[in-house]
């Protein structure tokens, strides 16, 4: 086996014995990358000297010290809207285009301490906004499985890179599903924990009310591991919550006797492809088979969380990116006064679905608008916690697909953004809710595109659904297939 295809773990156990080194893996990584980078367009930005020098510490560390860290000599690589200290960070933006980060983002200093080694810095679309990946200002990153579609979004780069082998595991980011569908469209496990569970100091804000960051990886074992490491409280986000972080590798034990699974029906009517309705099913009844308890039930506001989000997540994001004003972070037009400088550099800076959402948010929340849309979004948004609240009465997790469909062809959405912001309903009332969901990997479709199954907890209940997910994992072998990527 390569070494760039080692799963966390393995790679972990590897070093530890000695078998391998740190400098030997990030070599097999980086010399993955670029072998297939071309074709995939994963990577904004690489950090191989940085990732070498780190590599050695690792190497020094691991000879010395008996470390519990499983992180220690890893090859991780970061969405590109976490800040690291010294390195560029754009957002996918060309307004941050030459933007370099003065200080290391909470994750990423908590990686560093548990001695894994930051590679590079992946694609998304620009200021996580999309669902394709194709909003990037810089370039459109392709689905290892098949490079005329689209890897998913915003998370599309970590996602690509992960399925490709070109690098261990990722992080990125999740605001109305962008860790899970790109998880789904490629064949990885993603999982969005609990809002309040791991600290977004040091990501570059998009909703701050939904935007939380989570593991991207190659199985769930690796995804417990990574989630425990950048878990907890953060006294520079003030809402990150402070609850101690259970041990989620240990809640892998195979076990879901009597777990009680709840399916919602209003996930399984309109637009599910058949053959990702097939596959859920079929999964289903595996984690019957495995013990578990399947019950209906119901999240009956379901059907207005796209709208909602769309409304919430732009008002949100008009104010946070009202800071990118060409005077204080990068891009600058050279206007003749002010409030032309202003203007040009948003103008030169965003790009066209960006200045969409800033306009619909700016609108929703302007004086005469505010009651009829913010306020009212928000209401609605307290019916959809309560739909989840009312439904975890009933059952400990609730599954349905990721996504209603697999992945898209590039171009196939990018001129309506209403169907683009439709493939996100499976994923959107999670993120109004706040509550934590994974998806795994369940099947593939007639054309061999990834099929992803999510599973939805309860608050801070990250450890159930893991075990539900490693459960399902130990009876299958999804997780184990691999893109071709010699393709014509
Ligand atoms: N696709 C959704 C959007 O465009 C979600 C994005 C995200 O989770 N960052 O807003």
């Amino acid at each position: 086996m390569s070494l760039y295809s080692l799963t966390l773990h393995d790679a972990s156990e590897k070093l530890r014995k000695r078998e391998i080194s740190s400098q030997e893996l990030i070599e097999a990584v980086f010399q993955r990358i670029s072998d297939t980078d071309d074709d995939i367009r994963a990577y904004l930005t690489l950090c191989r000297d940085a990732a070498l020098a780190q590599a050695k510490q690792a190497d020094r560390r691991l000879q010395q010290e008996s470390t519990s860290s499983p992180l220690l000599g890893i090859p991780i690589a970061v969405k590109d809207n976490f800040l690291i200290q010294g390195v560029r960070t754009t957002c996918a933006s060309k307004i941050l285009g030459d933007f370099i980060a003065p200080y290391d983002g909470s994750t990423v200093a908590r990686l560093r301490s548990a001695g894994a080694v930051i590679i590079g810095k992946t694609n998304l679309d620009e200021f996580a906004m999309g669902s394709s990946a194709e909003n990037s200002a810089f370039f459109s990153t392709r689905n290892p499985w098949n490079f005329d579609r689209v890897p998913g979004g915003s998370s599309g780069g970590s996602a690509a890179a992960v399925a490709a082998d070109q690098c261990v595991a990722a992080l990125g980011t999740d605001t109305g599903g962008s860790i899970r569908q790109p998880a789904a469209f490629c064949g990885i496990v993603g999982l969005k924990p609990t809002y309040g569970r791991v600290s977004r100091y040091g990501i570059i804000a998009f909703a701050s009310s939904m935007d939380q960051v989570g593991p991207m990886t190659k199985d769930v074992r690796d995804c417990a591991l990574l989630l425990e490491a950048i878990s907890g409280h953060d006294q520079a986000d003030a809402t990150s919550v402070n609850r101690p972080v259970p041990k989620y590798s240990e809640s892998l034990t195979g076990d879901i006797k009597s777990l009680r699974l709840g399916i919602p029906k209003e996930y399984f009517t309109t637009g599910l492809q058949p053959a990702v309705e097939q596959s859920i099913g079929a999964a289903i009844g595996q984690l019957e088979k495995s013990g578990a308890i399947i019950q209906e039930i119901s999240l009956p506001h379901t059907e207005y969380a796209v709208a909602v989000y769309y409304i919430v997540a732009t008002a949100e994001a008009s104010s946070n990116l009202a800071r990118y004003d060409g005077m204080r972070f990068g891009h600058r037009a050279a206007g003749k006064d002010l409030t032309e400088t202003y203007m040009l550099s948003r103008e030169e800076g965003f790009g066209p679905e960006v200045k969409r959402r800033i306009m619909l948010g700016t609108y929703a929340l302007s004086a005469g608008y505010y009651d009829a849309y913010y306020l009212k979004a928000q209401r609605v948004r307290a019916l959809i916690r309560r739909d989840f609240d009312e439904a975890f009465k009933h059952c400990d997790a609730i599954i349905t697909p990721t996504s209603p469909t697999t992945a898209f062809k590039i171009g196939e959405k990018i001129q309506n953004p209403l169907e683009m912001y439709l493939s996100d309903i499976c994923t959107i009332s999670i993120n109004l809710a706040g509550v934590p969901a994974l998806s795994l990997p369940c099947g593939f479709d007639a054309g061999g595109l990834p099929i992803g199954m999510q599973i939805i907890g309860k608050h801070f209940d990250e450890s159930t659904i893991l075990r539900a997910a490693y459960a399902y994992e130990q009876q299958t072998h999804w997780h184990k297939k691999k893109p071709r990527l010699n393709q014509p």
